[in-house]
C-alpha cells in the first residue's frame, strides 16, 4: 500500500537526517535553496502582483480605490529592497531572510490596506490566503524558519488588533492555526522527501566521476579539472605535479590468470594508489591499466620521490593477486594539460623502453 510505503520511507529519511552531522546538514540545507530559490523567488513576485490585485476587492468593499492604492503599491518598494539585497548577499541565510522579509512585507501591507477598508470582516480571508505564501517559502527553508515565520505572523495580526480592532480576530485564529501547523508539517514532509532527493544526487554525481572496476576517479572527472582550470586557481604559488602509471605486462597477467584475476590486479593498484596518495590529490583510471596521479601542492621531484617509493612497495608486496611491477612517468603540471600529459606520456615510454619497473621523470 502506497501510505504504507511512504510511512516506511520517511522512518528511513528520518534516521537520515537525525544521523547527519551539522557539516552535511548545512550543505543539505544549502542544496535545497538552491534548487528551490528560483521557484521561490518567481512565485512571490507573483504573489505579489496578486496582493496588488487586491485593490479590486478593495474598491467592492470601500466603493473607491483611494483608500488603499498606497498601502497595496507599498510591496512594490519592498520588492525592490528584495531585490537589491538578494543580489548582492547570495548566502542562504539572508536569502531565506529576505523570502520571509518579503511574504511579511505582504502583511503589512495587507494590514495596513485594512486598516482604510470600511468594512474588515473579511480581513480572515486576507489573512488565510497569506498561507500561499508560507508554503511557498518554506520550499528554500528550513521547517524551523517555517515554525518562526508562523509564530511571528500570528503575533503580527494579534498586535495590529490594537489599532485595526478585527471584528472576528477569534475566527481569524481558528482558521490561521490549523492552517499554520499544516503548513509546518507539509515543510518538514517537504524536507524528508528532498533528502531522498539529495542522496539520489549525491550518489549519481560520485557514480559519474568514479571509476566502477577501481573506485578510483574516472576519465571523466580529469576532463571537468582541465575543463574548468581548477588545478591553475591552487594559489599561493603551490606547485601541481602529475604522474602516469602503467602495469608491466598486465596482458600477460590476463592470458595466464585470466581476466578476473586481471581486474583484481586493477582494483588492487587502484586502492593502494588511494592508501598512498594524500585526500587531496587525484587518483585517476586514464585507460585500461593506466593511471593519471595528480598531486596537488607538491612538486616533480617530491612527486618522483613519491612514486619511486610507491613503485619499491609494489615490486616487494606480497599481498597482490599474482605479483607484478609498475612503470610511471611524472611531470611538473604547467597548466598546461595536453602538454604536461605528453611530458608524462613520454617519460612513460622512457621508462618502458629501458627495461621497465621505474619511475622517470621530465
Ligand atoms: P606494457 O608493459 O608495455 O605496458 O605491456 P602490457 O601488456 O601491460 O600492455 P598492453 O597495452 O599490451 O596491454 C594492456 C592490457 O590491458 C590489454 C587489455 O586487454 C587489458 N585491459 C584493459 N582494460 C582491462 C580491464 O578492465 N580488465 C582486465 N582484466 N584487463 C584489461
Ligand atoms: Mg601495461
Ligand atoms: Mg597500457
Amino acid at each position: 500500500m502506497r501510505l504504507i510505503d511512504g510511512v516506511k520511507d520517511l522512518v528511513a529519511l528520518y534516521h537520515d537526517y537525525k544521523t547527519m552531522n551539522k557539516d552535511e546538514k548545512a550543505d543539505f540545507y544549502q542544496a535545497k535553496c538552491d534548487y528551490y530559490q528560483k521557484y521561490v523567488e518567481l512565485s512571490l513576485i507573483a504573489g505579489c502582483f496578486s496582493s496588488i490585485a487586491y485593490i479590486i476587492s478593495d474598491y467592492l468593499l470601500n466603493g473607491s480605490y483611494m483608500p488603499t492604492l498606497i498601502p497595496r503599491f507599498s510591496i512594490l518598494g519592498f520588492m525592490v529592497i528584495f531585490f537589491v539585497v538578494t543580489h548582492f548577499f547570495r548566502n542562504r541565510a539572508v536569502t531565506v531572510f529576505m523570502d520571509y522579509f518579503l511574504g511579511h512585507a505582504m502583511v503589512i501591507a495587507t494590514i495596513w490596506a485594512i486598516y482604510h477598508l470600511e468594512v474588515k470582516i473579511h480581513a480572515s480571508e486576507g489573512f488565510i490566503i497569506m498561507n500561499l505564501i508560507w508554503i511557498t517559502i518554506g520550499f528554500a527553508s528550513k521547517p524551523r524558519e517555517t515554525i518562526f515565520s508562523t509564530l511571528f505572523f500570528l503575533f503580527e495580526i494579534l498586535v495590529t488588533n490594537s489599532f485595526n480592532h478585527y471584528p472576528n480576530l477569534d475566527i481569524i485564529f481558528a482558521l490561521e492555526i490549523p492552517c499554520g501547523l499544516a503548513v509546518i508539517m507539509s515543510h518538514y514532509l517537504l524536507m524528508l522527501f528532498f533528502l531522498d532527493h539529495y542522496r539520489v544526487k549525491q550518489k549519481l554525481e560520485k557514480a559519474m566521476v568514479t571509476d566502477p572496476l577501481t573506485q578510483v576517479y574516472n576519465r571523466y572527472l580529469l576532463e571537468s579539472i582541465v575543463y574548468k582550470n581548477t588545478l591553475k586557481d591552487t594559489g599561493d604559488g603551490q606547485q601541481v605535479a602529475m604522474a602516469m602509471l602503467d602495469i608491466d605486462y598486465f596482458k600477460k597477467i590476463n592470458d595466464e590468470h585470466g581476466h578476473y584475476t586481471g581486474d583484481l590486479t586493477l582494483l588492487y593498484i587502484g586502492q593502494k594508489l588511494t592508501e598512498k596518495t594524500s585526500e587531496d590529490d587525484y587518483v585517476i583510471r586514464y585507460g585500461g591499466e593506466e593511471f593519471v596521479i595528480i598531486f596537488k601542492s607538491c612538486d616533480a621531484n617530491e612527486a618522483y620521490r613519491r612514486m619511486e617509493q610507491f613503485r619499491k612497495e609494489i615490486e616487494n608486496s606480497n599481498d597482490m593477486p599474482v605479483p607484478f611491477t609498475i612503470s610511471v612517468g611524472v611531470s611538473n603540471y604547467n597548466g598546461d594539460y595536453s602538454k604536461t600529459i605528453q611530458n608524462v606520456d613520454a617519460a612513460l615510454y622512457q621508462a618502458k623502453n629501458s627495461g621497465r619497473n621505474k619511475v622517470v621523470l621530465v
